[in-house]
């Protein structure tokens, strides 16, 4: 067993990480800085700047330098090989950044370093797409010999944005693509984890990047984020967390019309039928809520089970939330760890008090936990509503916490329209052991993602978004590499 308590007091000690502009390490322009605090433990980790506009203008300025210097002279063969040397030198680190994200965002270390498949794998598959990029030649309806063709460039300058939830995941399946096409990105974490993507850089700085290409700008989203979604030298803006913000960055982008791609927020359902592995399911439903203690945005927090079966699936799910363990996710055997804020823990024990106040029962949970182990941090006890009724705000709101309403349903027809009854379209789950229901779920729900007899799969070979207010435009897959290419047609008389 790692002894990451040890490993973790060498990591960080109070002092000052500063943020990377044009291949330097600086802090804000304002001198200002942030508290980066442990979620366990309420204990100040490091501090980072507060960057501004200044910064932004700064780092955009050394983004378009190096997209049209240095990088711009990258062939596709030598992003790709840069991007593998990134890959191999995170899979040297795996440990130490998983270890920053649990300190610095609160996940369990076990579910930290469970994700290198998916992080490495994206910056492995973008390699081999850098060298993929095509366009077409076209058959065109003009006589004599005139030839038309198209030819895929990159868009330019990213700016990325992206929540605290998963630091390493977020940042990277943002910034390979990104290279991969030969953009340059300017990336805004959350200012409420912050600390693993600035080691995220200093890899890829000693795997030798090129200044300027990557630059990470640390702030608050109302100042550093909002002045790079509206900023006139970026082409695009990539952009991960809540629907509210998302809306005010697509209005922030229509100064220069910059493309937007938008990652949103969920409330998704998961809909076991009365034929379902119910041995199998439980455990996948209960936890397609509870990893990452429900902050987490596809979060299947709908639980809609057949009448027939409901209220035994339903204890099942309770007595399993009932059984995980609440602690720091530096212990390797927390199952659920901390919530990220004050801000956000006062969220959702506002949900777990609108529940019984609309009606529903408290099956397990419904409550803050306080005393020895949990001084200082924010600790929400799973928890599963019965008597749910679709219109509670438990079942329409995400909550983004560790929160199930379970719901009773009689018919596929009727299960399948109320789950679709949701501004929200990022996720689905189905559990059924029946060929044509699964094939008939998976058509007619409307979710960016379905899975059936499973929840959480995300891979880099497959494309990942969300529909209606969930979003729009996709990460992973071939599909990620469109948001980061211009087409361009070029006409040839002769
Ligand atoms: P958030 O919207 O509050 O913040 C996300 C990022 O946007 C942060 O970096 C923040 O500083 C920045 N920001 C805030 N206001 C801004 C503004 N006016 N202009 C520009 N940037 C601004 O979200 P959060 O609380 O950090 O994360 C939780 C949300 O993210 C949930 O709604 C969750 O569903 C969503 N999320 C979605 C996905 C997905 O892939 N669809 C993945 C993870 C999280």
């Amino acid at each position: 067993m790692q002894d990451w308590q040890q490993r973790a007091a060498e990591l960080y000690n109070g002092d000052f990480r500063p943020m990377f502009i044009g291949g330097k390490w600086c802090e804000a322009r304002s001198g200002e800085v942030i508290e980066a605090r442990n979620p366990a433990s309420g204990e100040i980790l490091a501090t980072v700047p507060k960057g501004g506009s200044a910064d932004i203008d700064a780092a955009v300025s050394a983004a378009r330098a190096a997209f049209e210097g240095p990088w711009s002279k990258f062939t596709p063969f030598e992003r790709q090989a840069l991007l593998l040397r990134i890959a191999d030198l995170f899979e040297k680190n795996w440990e130490t950044l998983c270890l920053s994200d649990t300190l610095d965002m609160g996940m369990p270390i076990q579910r930290t370093l469970a994700n290198s498949r998916r992080v490495l794998g994206m910056l492995r598959f973008y390699a081999g797409q850098a060298v993929a990029i095509h366009g077409q030649t076209l058959q065109n309806s003009f006589p004599g010999e005139i030839y038309s063709s198209t030819v895929r460039e990159p868009i330019g300058v990213v700016g990325a944005i992206i929540p605290w939830n998963a630091p390493i995941a977020g940042s990277v399946w943002k910034i390979a693509p990104a290279l991969a096409t030969g953009c340059t990105v300017v990336l805004k974490p959350s200012e409420e984890a912050s600390l693993t993507v600035l080691m995220i850089a200093r890899l890829m700085q000693e795997a030798g990047l090129p200044d300027g290409v990557l630059n990470i700008v640390t702030g608050l989203g109302a100042e550093a984020g909002a002045a790079l979604a509206e900023h006139p030298g970026v082409n695009k803006i990539v952009f991960t967390g809540s629907t509210a913000t998302g809306q005010s960055i697509a209005r922030a982008a229509t100064g220069n019309l910059k493309r937007v791609s938008l990652e949103l927020g969920g409330k998704s359902p998961v809909i076991v039928c009365r034929d379902a592995d119910i041995e199998k399911a439980v455990p996948v439903a209960a936890m397609s809520v509870f990893a990452n203690s429900g902050q987490i945005c596809i979060a299947g927090s709908r639980l809609f089970v057949a009448r027939e079966i409901h209220d035994e699936f339903v204890r099942r799910v309770a007595d399993f939330a009932a059984n995980l363990k609440i602690g720091h996710g530096i212990e390797g055997d927390t199952d659920i760890g901390p919530i990220i804020s004050a801000r956000q823990s006062e969220r959702i024990e506002m949900f777990l008090q609108a529940g019984p106040s609309e009606g529903a029962e408290v099956i397990t949970g419904g409550e803050k936990l306080t005393g020895e182990g949990f001084d200082g941090g924010h600790f929400i006890r799973p928890t599963v509503f019965g008597g749910v009724k679709d219109d509670m705000r438990i079942a329409r709101e995400e909550i983004f916490g560790p929160v199930i309403s379970a719901l009773p349903f009689d018919s596929i027809d009727e299960v399948v329209a109320r789950a679709n009854d949701t501004p929200y379209g990022l996720a689905a789950g189905v559990f059924t052991t029946h060929l044509g229901t699964a094939h008939k779920m998976a058509h007619r729900l409307k979710a960016g993602s379905v899975w059936v007899n499973m929840y959480h799969a995300i891979d880099p070979v497959v494309p990942f978004g969300g529909l209606k207010m969930s979003g729009y435009g996709k990460e992973g897959g071939l599909e990620h590499m469109d948001a980061y290419l211009d087409t361009k047609a070029v006409w040839i008389n002769t």
